[in-house]
């Protein structure tokens, strides 16, 4: 069984993002940029399921700038086979995405696609959702637990309160939440052995879909910020202020 393994190069989650001062977008001079958490939550169950025997070959694939390819190698460290670099001219938006993905699919045909649930730069939430109804396959999001075996793959899904299990058939789309795993980190003899592993790259203009931005970013601002807490003397002065100044009672 092939695992194909999307992954996106996002702002490392550590980074303070700032907005740019014309509010086009965020920052990303200079800004150190890593692979989407999510998106390693999956390279690390795709991993477990090949070194569980149950996958025979692991498959990053990343769309966008050729610097992505860092994002792969990381990939190809924690444990993936191969990768495939789709690169564009033009920004891709989440449906040129899953259009890209849905070509390489063809292609490659593996029997699950696991994604993260969300790129946390743009937290569209949208990929796998649309990947999967592009293809026709099953979908489970939020996955928290994946079990796969002959044909078939069970995933506990995360849903508020509580958790609920689908058995999909494969070919299936699934996307990751926080809980599924806990990635490991890349040893250095992993990260160099990565170096070797081949990785192709593909122009996105070459693979016949239309890759043209539907969305016009507006503006992008700041959330207000905060005001500071005060230190209440007593009891009664928190009653007070929740009834007078807050007036939440
Ligand atoms: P999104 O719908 O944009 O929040 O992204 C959901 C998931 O789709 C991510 O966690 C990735 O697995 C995948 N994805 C999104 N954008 C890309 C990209 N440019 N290259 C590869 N995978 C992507």
């Amino acid at each position: 069984m092939k695992i194909l393994v999307p992954v996106k190069r996002v702002v490392d989650y550590n980074v303070k993002v700032r907005v740019k001062a014309d509010q086009s977008g965020v920052e990303l001079a200079n800004v150190k940029m890593a692979m989407n958490p999510f998106d390693e939550i999956a390279i690390e169950e795709a991993v477990r399921l090949k070194e569980a025997g149950v996958a025979s070959e692991v498959v990053a694939v990343s769309c966008g700038v050729p610097a992505c390819q860092e994002t792969l190698r990381a990939a190809l460290a924690i444990g993936a086979d191969r990768a495939v670099l789709v690169t564009s001219v033009v920004e891709l938006q989440p449906l040129a995405v899953a259009k890209i993905l849905k070509a390489i699919v063809e292609k490659e045909a593996p029997s699950l696609v696991i994604l993260g649930k969300q790129a946390i730069d743009d937290d569209a939430n949208q990929v796998g959702q649309m990947l999967a109804a592009l293809l026709d396959w099953p979908q489970a999001t939020f996955a928290s637990k994946v079990e796969a075996s002959d044909g078939q793959v069970r995933v506990t899904r995360e849903i508020d309160g509580g958790l609920e299990t689908l058995a999909m058939p494969l070919p299936a789309v699934i996307t990751t939440d926080l809980r599924l795993n806990e990635p490991r980190y890349a040893t250095l003899p992993n990260i160099m052995k990565a170096k070797k592993k081949p990785l192709e790259t593909v122009a996105g203009e070459s693979l016949g879909v239309d890759l043209a931005p539907r969305l016009t970013t507006l503006k992008v601002v700041e959330p207000p910020s905060r005001k500071a807490g005060i230190l209440v003397a007593d009891v009664a002065q928190l009653v007070d202020k929740l009834k007078n100044e807050a007036q939440v009672l």
